[in-house]
């Protein structure tokens, strides 16, 4: 738990959210403000800066948060989506709790990475 962070505010339920899912390691919820018809989050509990900062003894969570994507898209209905992991000021990462992104809904989903 990082005191100024919102995303451990959101997992401690201090700032609420629209959650998806939860488990022990990780939770999903809507983003405040979709970029899709579906944008959600998937959410480590633990406090990672970003994926620039993610060590070996991280590798079983990311693959947790990889797989969910399918799991969690499926579920919101989703035939297809994008997965997008901002990383570092440069990379566009605003909110610095990793978390991935998962985008999808409506029309096709535009080739464009900006
Ligand atoms: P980043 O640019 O760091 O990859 O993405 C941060 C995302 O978090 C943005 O899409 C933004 O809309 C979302 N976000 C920021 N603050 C909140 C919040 O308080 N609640 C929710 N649900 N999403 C947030
Ligand atoms: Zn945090």
């Amino acid at each position: 738990m990082s005191a100024d962070c919102i995303f451990c505010k959101i997992v401690s339920g201090t700032i609420p959210s629209k959650k998806i899912y939860e488990d022990e390691d990780v939770i999903a919820f809507n983003d405040i403000n979709p970029s899709a018809k579906v944008h959600f989050l998937i959410v480590p509990k633990s406090h990672i800066d970003s994926l620039a900062t993610c060590e070996l003894q991280d590798q079983a969570l990311l693959g947790k948060m990889l797989l969910l994507a399918p799991k969690l898209a499926k579920e919101q209905g989703l035939a297809g989506f994008k997965t997008l992991i901002n990383t570092g000021v440069e990379g566009g990462q605003e909110v610095f709790h990793i978390h991935l992104h998962v985008l999808g809904g409506g029309n096709k989903m535009p080739k464009s990475l900006a």
